[in-house]
């Protein structure tokens, strides 16, 4: 197996920060994770394509870059199943099925990172979540040293979230997604953005329109660094919304099928004067309120204290906390998500 140390990250997170890694592992099969020993993986941060992953401080902690490779496609009478191993690209996924008449996936296309990413916090974009589409996740359990089988239950699917964020954080590693793509394909086009395609709608036109709208409006991380949403979209009760509706009645909200509210954090953010804002190297996207910028290519005490200061200029107007989506990782430990600007 591969293994290197002293190990420079900027290259292997796309908000380009730069931290050190004593040691970084690279197993190319279920075999190499199993040679790892677990004084090592007790204490490892497992990395797939680093764009959703904020390394906190100028030292990283041991880390493991699980690269097997691979795709199978099997087929029964109402769907096809595709199993893809962690280290396969989830854009090149998506243009992979899709071009082979597999079809479900079109509105997540051009969502950077790894397809052993993708379940651990649900990805999701137009309407459609990965969670939709998963039959079951291979996964190897450090404690146990073998492979287990989860069902798409077992995942506990929720709005950028699931058990492996959850339970199971840093006690594992995804080895392979196993999809169930229906041969009847309906095409889900009501969302915003979606909805002025011209019929028929077929995935292939679904596709190269997310593909269109996520280009014009999200700037790419080789440019610009970044790590896409960096807070999750609030969700909050039906009376703290109806308070919130009476002060800003023009504010986004998106009814829950539990009688919660979605709110939008980037509208939050651009209405707390922030959007195009810079500091200190760093700043709130003059588009996209919701993505946080690297500029000068910031260490990642930088990137911290610039969303504390977001946070809390969204908490003095509305009184609602921002959760980052963003992983934050130092040396020894991964930040509270819900207090992640505390250190
Ligand atoms: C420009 C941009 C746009 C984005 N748009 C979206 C979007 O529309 N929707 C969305 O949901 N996300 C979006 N993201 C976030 C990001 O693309 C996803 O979170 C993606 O799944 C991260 O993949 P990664 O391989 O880079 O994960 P990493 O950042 O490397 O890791 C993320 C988490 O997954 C864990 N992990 C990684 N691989 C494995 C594995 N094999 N086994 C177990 N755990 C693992 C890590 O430990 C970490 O906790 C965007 C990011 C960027 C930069």
């Amino acid at each position: 197996m591969k293994i290197r140390t002293n190990f420079p990250l900027q290259t292997l997170n796309s908000l380009n920060v730069s931290a050190v890694t004593d040691e970084i592992y690279f197993p190319c099969s279920v075999k190499e994770l199993s040679e790892i020993t677990r004084d090592k993986t007790n204490k490892a941060y497992i990395l797939g394509e680093g764009t959703n992953t904020l390394f906190c401080q100028a030292n990283a902690p041991l880390i493991i870059k699980p690269s097997l490779k691979g795709i199978e496609v099997s087929e029964s009478e109402e769907y096809f199943h595709v199993s893809a191993a962690c280290a396969e690209s989830w854009h090149d996924f998506v243009l992979f099925c899709t071009n082979e008449g597999m079809y479900g996936l079109e509105s997540l296309a051009l969502i950077p990172g790894s397809v052993g990413a993708a379940p651990v916090q649900n990805i999701g974009a137009y309407g459609k979540e990965v969670g939709d589409f998963i039959e079951r996740v291979t996964w190897f359990d450090f404690t146990q040293q073998k492979l287990v089988e989860f069902t798409k239950a077992d995942c506990q699917f929720g709005y950028r979230n699931s058990v492996f964020k959850q339970l199971l954080n840093g006690k594992g590693v995804i080895t392979h997604v196993h999809f169930l793509l229906p041969k009847v394909w309906q095409a889900v086009d009501s969302y915003q953005g979606l909805s002025d395609l011209t019929p028929p709608v077929t995935p292939q036109a679904i596709m190269a329109k997310v593909i269109q709208l996520r280009q014009a409006k999200l700037p790419t991380p080789k440019v610009l660094p970044n790590a896409g949403s960096f807070f999750k979209n609030p969700i909050v009760s039906q009376a703290i919304f109806q308070l919130l509706q009476q002060q800003y009645p023009t504010m986004p909200s998106y009814q829950q099928g539990n009688g919660e509210v979605k709110l939008a954090a980037g509208w939050m953010i651009e209405q707390a004067g922030l959007k195009g804002f810079r500091q200190n190297g760093v700043g709130v996207h003059e588009h996209q309120a919701l993505v946080i910028i690297n500029y000068d290519r910031k260490g990642g005490e930088d990137i911290v204290a610039f969303s504390r200061f977001v946070q809390e200029q969204v908490m003095n107007k509305f009184n609602i906390a921002l959760v980052p989506e963003v992983r934050f990782i130092t040396q020894h430990t991964e930040l509270d998500n819900v207090n992640a600007g505390e250190q």
